[in-house]
């Protein structure tokens, strides 16, 4: 491994801009790190660099540990977005500065400039001085500087950010072409998807200092784990389906959707589709669509973009048009998105207003477990009191999804089915409420005291192993849309006759799992004694602190855990319910990796 990255952590003002992050790079491979503006990737290069400390983890390039060597004896090469050139410096000068610093023989020097100015096409500028260069022309220059000692990783933030279009695609391709050349590890940190798509091997996708998916390009287009993702690397259109014995279903209609997890023990549960626009088929009637009918429409707005015209189409059949979320790109009114090229402008030439039928050629369904909430209270006020609640206000916008209401007055008869995870305020009522929730079919409880703010750190807790993979799921999916730390509490009852050995095997299997099967980075605790009181204590250490609790007892909730539900203090309590009798399918380990969205 070229560079390797484990479990990195760096926080400033104790918040972690850089949050767990584990990555692999080989050798020869462009890595490309993808996410937007704050997300923490210059902090997780310039770590790599070694021109910033981290707080924790372990970082090494070609099997050796620099986590403590400073930069200068790294062997990597830099490259910033600002070209950061000597300016008074010529060329030539500017090239041989880290030879002669490192007391390369005169004539060597300038061997090795010529070299590297044929590399990057610029013979013959040796003598310039930077402000007699273009914009592009400077980056060549500073990508030969940083290779000019032959470093065995080069690094580049952002490099052609400060460039216009034109210029940035030719030098993209003299990055690309001297990268293979060289054969040399590059990690290269940008925030504009296209560039990532056009340059990388692979691709990691950050959010929130956390490292969401890594794949290659086309992979992570096609099927990607998580909502950001999804909408991160194009333009999707986000649908809640429900998915049941009988297959995917959009509102009334059946579709054939691929990446949907088998369903098990039969109960059925909402999920998110990803629908590219360049993937909606557009017809005047449902017979003339050779893919899945998902709805009628009518087109709103056309714009056309030269190659492609783009549609923006109002969903008319209900319960199809509640259930879209929209595009992840456009925000409030839920249109679809839709992309057509211009053969396929010439067959069925449209103007706004006219009505279509939609078809869905390709349909993507995230193995997320959270696909949207439920606020319910006694009055459907309350209810939409609790939808803004700070906390489940910004986790929805987050997620990209909805908070719909329902009033549960009386916890009386049989509602309709619950679709999402369900949110209440804790209180001394809580535990009857989720008691009555998860009989009634919920499969998760958000329980929120009043103004909790977003958590810092999450412990993870279930009651019974059949509960973990569900459980492990769920948090991994609350904590990739919170910057906070995840920490697994496992509890040991006093005098438990099994001795240390076989928790502490637990937790390393905790862990591994969250990190193979979940792309959850996670921390573990021992904890002896009564599993409420461990619980209670731990999230007592700190201000702003959150529980995911699985359980599959149903009557647990509604006693043992009265106090952790309690107002005061008062802690946002996730809890994941999962019945034994849901069958065994539901638990069930299987070899495919899953990430939850
Ligand atoms: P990106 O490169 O993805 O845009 P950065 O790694 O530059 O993100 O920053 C991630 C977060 O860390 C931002 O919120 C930024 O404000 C913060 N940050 C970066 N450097 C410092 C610093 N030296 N001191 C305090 N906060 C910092
Ligand atoms: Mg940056």
């Amino acid at each position: 491994m070229s560079i390797a990255l484990d479990q990195v952590t760096k926080r400033y003002q104790d918040q972690p801009v850089v949050n767990d992050v584990s990555i692999e790079v080989g050798e020869g491979e462009f890595f490309v790190l993808l996410g937007p503006s704050g997300s923490g990737k210059s902090t997780l290069l310039r770590a790599i660099a070694g021109l910033t400390g981290i707080d924790h983890g372990r970082i090494s390039l070609h099997g050796r540990d620099v986590t403590h060597v400073r930069a200068r004896d790294r062997g990597v090469g830099l490259v910033f977005q600002n070209y950061a050139l000597f300016r008074h410096m010529t060329v030539a000068d500017n090239i041989e500065f880290a030879l002669r610093v490192r007391r390369m023989k005169a004539a060597e020097r300038r061997a090795r400039r010529k070299e590297l100015l044929q590399l990057v096409a610029l013979e013959g500028m040796d003598e310039r001085l930077p402000g007699q260069l273009s914009g592009g022309q400077q980056q060549r220059v500073a990508v030969a500087r940083a290779l000019a000692h032959k470093p065995q990783v080069l690094l580049l933030d952002e490099p052609f950010g400060a460039l216009d279009a034109k210029i940035r695609e030719e030098l993209r391709r003299t990055i690309r072409a001297v990268q293979r050349e060289l054969g040399i590890t590059t990690v290269l940190v940008t925030h504009d998807q296209e560039e990532a798509f056009a340059l990388a091997d692979t691709i990691g996708v950050m959010n929130h200092g956390r490292l969401l998916e890594v794949g290659n390009p086309n992979d992570l287009y096609t099927q990607p784990a998580t909502r950001f993702v999804a909408t991160f690397l194009g333009a999707a259109n986000l649908l809640l389906a429900r998915q049941s014995v009988d297959g995917i279903r959009f509102g009334a209609t059946p579709l054939s959707a691929e990446g949907a997890e088998p369903l098990q023990g039969g109960r059925e549960h909402e999920v998110v589709a990803v629908l590219r626009p360049e993937e909606v088929e557009v017809g005047t009637a449902r017979e003339d669509l050779s893919s899945d009918f998902i709805a009628r429409g009518a087109v709103e707005e056309i714009v056309f973009t030269g190659a492609l015209e783009r549609l923006r189409v109002r969903l008319l059949d209900e319960p199809s048009a509640a259930q879209l979320l929209g595009a992840g790109s456009a925000s409030g009114d839920p249109l679809i998105e839709i992309t057509r090229t211009q053969p396929q402008r010439r067959e069925l030439p449209l103007l706004a207003g006219a009505q279509v039928a939609l078809g869905a050629r390709r349909l993507h369904v995230l193995p997320t477990p959270i696909s949207s909430f439920l606020a319910c209270a006694p009055t459907e006020a309350e209810a939409a009191e609790i939808a803004r609640e700070p906390l489940l206000e910004s986790l929805s916008t987050r997620m990209k999804t909805r908070v719909s209401l329902r009033a549960i007055d009386g916890l009386a008869g049989t509602p309709a089915p619950f679709a999402g995870v369900a949110a209440i305020t804790a209180g001394s009522q809580a535990s009857e409420t989720v008691e009555w929730l998860m009989r009634h079919g919920a499969g998760e409880v958000l329980v929120l005291p009043k103004n909790a703010p977003s958590p810092a750190r999450v412990f993870i807790h279930w009651t019974d192993e059949a509960v973990r993979r569900a459980t492990l799921a769920v948090s991994a999916s609350l904590l990739r849309h919170v910057s906070a730390e995840a920490v697994y509490l496992g509890i040991v009852p006093e005098g438990d006759a099994t001795g240390r050995g076989t928790p502490m095997r637990k937790l390393l299997d905790a862990r591994s799992e969250a990190q193979q099967s979940h792309g959850l980075e996670m921390r573990t605790e021992l904890a002896i004694g009564e599993t409420v009181t461990e619980i209670t204590r731990n999230l007592s250490t700190g201000s702003s602190q959150m529980l995911v609790l699985g359980i599959t007892d149903i009557t647990q909730a509604g006693t043992a855990y009265r106090t952790l539900l309690a107002a005061q203090p008062g802690w946002p309590v996730l809890i994941v319910y999962r019945s034994k009798d849901w069958g065994p399918g539901r638990q069930a380990a299987r070899s495919a990796p899953e990430i939850a969205a």
